[in-house]
Protein backbone atom coordinates (compact mmCIF):
# COMPACT_ATOMS: atom_id res chain seq x y z
CA UNK A 1 0.00 0.00 0.00
CA UNK A 2 1.12 3.73 -1.05
CA UNK A 3 0.48 6.55 1.46
CA UNK A 4 0.60 9.63 -0.69
CA UNK A 5 2.19 10.95 2.42
CA UNK A 6 5.54 8.95 1.14
CA UNK A 7 5.46 9.57 -2.66
CA UNK A 8 5.55 13.95 -1.90
CA UNK A 9 8.10 15.60 -4.07
CA UNK A 10 10.42 17.96 -2.45
CA UNK A 11 8.89 21.86 -3.22
CA UNK A 12 12.70 23.00 -3.34
CA UNK A 13 14.36 20.34 -5.53
CA UNK A 14 11.39 19.21 -7.62
CA UNK A 15 13.92 16.10 -7.76
CA UNK A 16 13.76 14.43 -4.98
CA UNK A 17 11.19 13.04 -2.56
CA UNK A 18 10.42 13.62 0.93
CA UNK A 19 10.11 10.80 3.39
CA UNK A 20 9.15 10.85 6.74
CA UNK A 21 11.04 9.80 9.74
CA UNK A 22 10.85 10.49 13.90
CA UNK A 23 13.98 12.35 14.58
CA UNK A 24 15.17 13.29 18.27
CA UNK A 25 16.24 17.11 18.54
CA UNK A 26 17.70 18.83 20.70
CA UNK A 27 16.71 22.90 20.39
CA UNK A 28 17.43 25.94 22.08
CA UNK A 29 14.48 28.99 23.27
CA UNK A 30 15.37 32.06 25.06
CA UNK A 31 12.31 32.78 27.65
CA UNK A 32 11.87 35.04 31.11
CA UNK A 33 13.88 32.20 32.93
CA UNK A 34 16.75 32.34 30.48
CA UNK A 35 18.02 29.99 27.81
CA UNK A 36 15.88 26.86 28.04
CA UNK A 37 17.50 23.99 26.22
CA UNK A 38 14.91 21.14 24.91
CA UNK A 39 14.68 17.64 23.68
CA UNK A 40 11.41 16.27 21.89
CA UNK A 41 11.17 13.72 19.13
CA UNK A 42 9.10 14.49 16.00
CA UNK A 43 8.27 13.20 12.71
CA UNK A 44 10.50 15.37 10.13
CA UNK A 45 9.93 15.31 6.21
CA UNK A 46 13.40 15.10 4.90
CA UNK A 47 14.23 15.61 0.75
CA UNK A 48 16.20 12.30 -0.40
CA UNK A 49 17.78 14.93 -2.77
CA UNK A 50 18.73 18.15 -1.37
CA UNK A 51 18.34 17.26 2.47
CA UNK A 52 15.21 19.98 2.57
CA UNK A 53 13.79 19.34 5.85
CA UNK A 54 10.34 20.46 7.33
CA UNK A 55 8.13 19.60 10.01
CA UNK A 56 4.20 20.16 10.40
CA UNK A 57 1.92 21.39 13.26
CA UNK A 58 2.34 18.54 15.22
CA UNK A 59 5.47 18.59 15.42
CA UNK A 60 5.23 22.42 16.56
CA UNK A 61 2.72 21.55 19.52
CA UNK A 62 5.35 18.85 20.51
CA UNK A 63 7.79 21.04 20.58
CA UNK A 64 6.16 23.95 22.78
CA UNK A 65 5.09 21.01 25.26
CA UNK A 66 8.70 20.25 25.91
CA UNK A 67 9.59 23.93 26.13
CA UNK A 68 6.73 24.55 28.94
CA UNK A 69 7.99 21.24 30.79
CA UNK A 70 11.76 22.63 30.46
CA UNK A 71 10.31 25.78 32.13
CA UNK A 72 8.58 24.56 34.61
CA UNK A 73 11.31 22.33 35.49
CA UNK A 74 13.45 25.52 35.62
CA UNK A 75 13.58 27.50 39.25
ZN1 LIG B 1 14.84 18.28 -2.41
Amino acid sequence: MIRLDDTEICPVCRRGHLGRHVEDIDFHQWTDKGLMRCGATIRVSACDACGFRSWGEEAEAIMREALRRAYDRSP
